[in-house]
């Protein structure tokens, strides 16, 4: 990987349209709320990757006129970008393994996406949380603040 610094809301300001295609072709919403960030190192290449997998699941979990929200804010603990849908949740069964590679409950589906998304984010040095419920599944993608 090829880190340089630079700001992540740059990185999703330039994805945003090509979300906004996926979203128009599955019939949902998508929005940015993006935050006062400060700069990171990482690889621009690789990220926009992450968020691409953590993007298309969510529309994919979700079946009609869905809502993802991306967010970008920053605390004394960490940078976050978090991705959000209004899916039904994570299913319980797979839970506990999620981010193993060819864990999939989607026919035809490969399994690898969120796997790459865990390796992206351990090469990054940052940590992947999860929230999941019946109304719907967050994904906190926590990089390290450097001072
Ligand atoms: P694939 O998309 O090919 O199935 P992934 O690694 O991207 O592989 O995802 C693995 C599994 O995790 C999916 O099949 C799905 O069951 C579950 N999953 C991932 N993201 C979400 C989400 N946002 N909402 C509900 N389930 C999800
Ligand atoms: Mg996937």
């Amino acid at each position: 990987i090829e880190p340089k610094p630079g700001n992540l809301n740059g990185t999703i300001h330039a994805l945003f349209p090509l979300l906004q295609a996926d979203a128009f072709r599955f019939g949902h919403e998508i929005e940015a709320d993006i935050g006062d960030i400060p700069p990171t190192c990482y690889d621009d290449k690789e990220i926009r990757q992450l968020i691409l997998n953590l993007v298309r699941n969510a529309m994919e979990a979700m079946d009609s006129r869905g809502s993802v929200t991306i967010r970008t804010y920053a605390d004394n603990q960490a940078i976050t970008l978090a991705v959000q849908d209004t899916g039904p949740g994570i299913p319980e069964n797979i839970l506990p393994k999620i981010g193993t590679p060819f864990l999939t409950t989607k026919e035809g589906g490969t399994g690898l996406g969120l796997s790459v998304c865990y390796r992206i984010a351990e090469s990054h040095g940052a940590r992947i949380e999860v929230e999941t419920s019946s109304r719907g599944t967050t994904f906190f993608v926590r990089f390290k603040v450097v001072e």
